[in-house]
């Protein structure tokens, strides 16, 4: 709301200055508009005593890229999709199409999904919109899974797979990250907005170069951002006048967000109203998926899948974030050096990043200290922040 009023008052600003430069124009040369440095950035209210949660995550990372791949289990046909490290709301419904595409190639009419994160609901949603009955088996629902915990952001190759891996899957890659953005393109403006883009800033005290966040104890991961410029808006370099941060470089990104409580319930509540139906059970071993009653299983357990089917290929990388009470007035996303911040409606998310330790870390206790002092760095860099 006050985004748009920012936006309707600098519109009338810009008509009123332009009003008064087509009157001046035939007299004296026009002075350039002065660009506003901070209005629309609200000051975020970071101070540890608005942190209201601290979570953790496993990555499910593998090294090879998402496993989806039909395998042949006793007297069940299971598809597996699962893997998707750090990308796994961004993948979802390409991920979930290619799946699909697989039960479809059984004929099967009534599937079985093992895991309600969010590549078992839009794998889920997917099969249901093509004619299937569709049950979900789920040890744990949302809010109690991991993709509940992730930042946010549309980060199709974020540790995807390694740099070795990536031009094995890089085709495939590709499909899955068009299918999925045409999709999200499609949850725009619904209410509640579940999906939405934003801009943010890259804040940094060097020029940025090929820097994509590397960490010293984690492998190369694969690149694909080359294969996709042409779906996001290219970042903007802002001259020091243009932005009211301290740091010497700063870039302007346009991004999709998810706001990750409002669409997993837009998830659920469809996969419900469809007919969908969900039983929470835990599997300790794949050998009893072979007493459900249906034929054709998805395996979407995620990081679940390194003990439920033995895949030590299953990577966990850990991640951490904070949440700070909402603020609606807050718009933009922040990437500093050692913290990102996602401005989402169900809380200010505050993600530690660049920290070593988490590669191959299954640990999901929260280092609360960790959050604390990311929170106290971003106060600090508002603090400095120049107003208008
Ligand atoms: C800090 C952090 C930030 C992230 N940020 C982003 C981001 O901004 N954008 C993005 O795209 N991705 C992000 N990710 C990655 C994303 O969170 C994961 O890729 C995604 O959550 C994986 O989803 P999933 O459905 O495969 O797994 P999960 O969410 O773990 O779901 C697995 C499901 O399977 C069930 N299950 C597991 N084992 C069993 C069993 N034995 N029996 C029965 N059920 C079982 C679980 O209960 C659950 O329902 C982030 C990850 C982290 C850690």
């Amino acid at each position: 709301m006050q985004r748009r009023q920012f936006l309707r008052q600098a519109g009338a600003t810009l008509a009123v200055a332009s009003t008064a430069g087509l009157a001046a124009c035939a007299s004296q040369p026009v002075a350039p508009v002065p660009r506003s440095r901070s209005a629309s950035l609200a000051p975020i209210r970071a101070s540890v005593d608005r942190i209201t949660g601290v979570y953790v995550c496993t990555r499910p990372f593998r090294a090879a890229g998402p496993r989806i791949e039909l395998e042949k289990r006793g007297n069940k046909i299971v598809v597996h999709n699962y893997g998707h490290g750090g990308s796994g709301w961004s993948l979802s419904w390409g991920s979930g199409a290619l799946a699909l595409q697989m039960v479809q190639g059984t004929g099967a009419r009534e599937l079985g999904v093992i895991g309600c994160g969010a590549i078992g609901l839009t794998t889920a949603l997917l099969a249901q919109r093509a004619g299937l009955q569709v049950r979900i088996y789920a040890k744990a629902l949302p809010p109690d899974v991991f993709s509940m915990r992730a930042s946010g952001l549309w980060t199709p190759d974020s540790r995807i797979c390694d740099a070795a891996h990536a031009p094995a899957l890089a085709d495939r890659w590709e499909t899955m990250t068009r299918l999925s953005y045409a999709r999200y393109q499609s949850l725009l403006g619904l209410a509640g907005t579940p999906i939405e883009w934003i801009d943010g800033y890259s804040l940094s005290d060097a020029p940025f170069g090929k820097f994509h966040g590397e960490v010293p104890d984690e492998p190369e991961y694969g690149d694909f951002s080359d294969r996709v410029r042409d779906l996001t808006p290219r970042p903007v370099e802002l001259a020091p006048g243009e932005h009211p941060f301290p740091e010497p470089y700063v870039r302007r990104y346009t991004t999709l967000m998810f706001n990750i409580s409002s669409y997993a319930n837009y998830l659920m509540s469809e996969f419900l109203a469809a007919g969908g139906k969900i039983q929470v059970r835990e599997f300790s071993h794949a050998d009893e998926l072979q007493g459900l009653p249906e034929h054709t299983l998805v395996n979407a357990t995620g990081y679940g899948a390194r003990a439920l089917f033995n895949d030590d290929s299953v990577i966990p990388v850990r991640g951490q974030t904070a949440r700070l009470i909402p603020q609606p007035e807050v718009t933009y996303g922040l990437r500093a050096r050692d913290f990102s911040v996602v401005p989402r409606s169900d809380g200010i998310m505050v993600q530690v990043i660049g920290d070593t330790g988490n590669y191959n870390n299954p640990d999901i206790t929260p280092h609360r200290e960790a959050s604390e002092a990311a929170v106290r760095e971003l106060a600090g860099l508002v603090a400095q922040m120049k107003r208008d």
